[in-house]
């Protein structure tokens, strides 16, 4: 039996195609609320995805635009490393999932929707997960349960 992840299917490309310029840009300089932004921290920040691959799906970025995972310096390499450790402590707590993926899509080629922006994605997983959450059967449902858990995430992270 092949099993394939690919938490890359969905990453922004909705988003991307409505938008104009760079969704984490857009996220470094907006709010909070309206970027899903959960933590803030001086170099890097994590934000909800908002067409997630399973829910809490989670994405680390720098602030700075036009780098990679090879491109980051020591200062975004180590906070983007902390905050994505964090993102993972308050996913436990709040979720309790069996385990987590995390990786970085690098080219389009790889499945990135944001090629010019690097980011972390933060992917809890339960056992017995089918790898194919049901983002596309009802938007209300799914934006409703974002707001949620944007809600149990940023009082975590704000607070640890
Ligand atoms: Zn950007």
């Amino acid at each position: 039996m092949e099993r394939l992840w690919a938490p890359w299917r969905l990453d922004y490309v909705q988003s991307a195609d409505e938008l104009e310029g760079c969704v984490f840009c857009a996220a470094a300089d907006g709010d909070d609320e309206e970027f899903l932004v959960v933590r803030r921290g001086e170099r890097a920040f994590v934000l909800l995805n908002r067409f997630p691959y399973t829910s809490g799906h989670l994405l680390v970025a720098p602030y700075r635009h036009g780098v990679n995972f090879d491109g980051l310096d020591e200062g975004e390499a180590l906070e983007v490393h902390r905050l994505g450790a964090e993102g993972m402590a308050a996913l436990a707590a709040v979720y309790g999932p069996d385990g987590f993926n995390l990786g970085w899509n690098v080219g389009r080629v790889a499945g990135a929707g944001i090629v010019d922006h690097g980011h972390l994605h933060v992917v809890p997983r339960w056992s017995g997960d089918t790898n194919f959450m049901p983002v596309l059967s009802g938007v209300d449902v799914i934006s409703q349960s974002l707001d949620a858990l944007w809600d149990l995430l940023s009082a975590r992270l704000r607070s640890p």
